[in-house]
């Protein structure tokens, strides 16, 4: 067992050890992250921005891009995710409202035998990828920070767009609208902080940022071509409350940077937890 499993904090609720990942984001085109009502050129279908008039990149966005990112990548590590539907998952998961509904008496069973029984049904019945954003009956261990923005340049565009028929596909003649992006080339920092991880955890997440450092995409009409980014400039720190030095310097750090211990290279040390649980799985499959 190693020490991320051994301090994975079951039957505690406190702190054990903090992983952050800082990253610059990039994005290669136009992207729009929806504000839901009418943008501030005039345009049908504004950009989130601040009261300065700068577009936002939500913490919420990019951890609902995480978390899709780590639904689609979890089979390739055999870890189970439940899609929050558990009619097309096939995998019994508490964020399921129907099969939570079924269970709650067993939870609330499990729930006054103490926490070591609460915390180990919550094991039993969550999915991989909700360990690790939460669910219904738990927080969950992954936090995103707001992108800050770093550059842009500094105006909003406006696009046309045409009302396409559901039914044959093809334009609707007459009914066009019009929507706004932020143009290529913004890039904004942020960090992602994970608390009390386990291997799995870590194998789950390593794979989303390969494939987020590779490329992916955010936001909407990413059909269009709209959202394409890729990060750069990770950079992965930890801190282990197990470690007597480190617990000291983490609680006496003046500066949030001083807190944490840089791990050096992000991709050997993420590349050895996917390795690992592909062993793991791979092993079980012999079995
Ligand atoms: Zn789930």
């Amino acid at each position: 067992m190693t020490n991320d499993t051994a301090y994975a904090g079951r039957g505690d609720f406190g702190l054990h050890s903090r992983t952050r990942v800082t990253a610059a984001l990039v994005f290669e085109t136009a992207w729009r992250i929806g504000s839901g009502r009418e943008g501030e050129t005039m345009s049908d279908l504004g950009v989130v921005r601040d009261p300065g008039g700068q577009p936002v990149l939500p913490g919420s966005s990019l951890k609902g891009r995480l978390r899709s990112t780590c639904e689609a990548l979890a089979y390739a590590l055999d870890l189970d995710a439940c899609m929050l539907d558990r009619e097309a998952s096939g995998v019994d998961c508490v964020s399921d409202v129907g099969y939570y509904r079924n269970v709650r008496e067993d939870y609330r069973k499990a729930s006054q035998q103490g926490l070591e029984s609460r915390l180990q049904w919550i094991d039993d019945h969550t999915c991989d990828v909700c360990k690790l954003f939460g669910s219904p009956v738990q927080a969950g261990r992954l936090r995103v920070s707001d992108g800050t923005l770093r550059e842009w340049a500094a105006v909003v565009q406006v696009r046309d767009g045409v009302v396409i028929d559901r039914d044959s596909h093809t334009a609707v003649d007459g009914l066009k609208y019009d929507y706004e992006v932020v143009p290529p080339s913004s890039r904004f920092d942020l960090h992602i902080d994970l608390e009390n991880a386990d291997d799995q955890n870590l194998a789950l997440l390593g794979a989303a940022l390969f494939e987020w450092h590779a490329g992916s995409s955010i936001g909407g009409f990413t059909s269009r071509g709209l959202g394409r980014f890729h990060l750069k400039d990770i950079e992965l720190s930890r801190v282990d409350l197990s470690d007597p030095t480190q617990r000291v310097r983490f609680l006496t750090a003046t500066c949030a940077d001083q807190r944490l211990v840089n791990l050096g290279d992000w991709e050997s040390y993420f590349a050895k937890r996917i390795e690992q649980q592909v062993a793991l799985a791979a092993g079980a499959e012999e079995d």
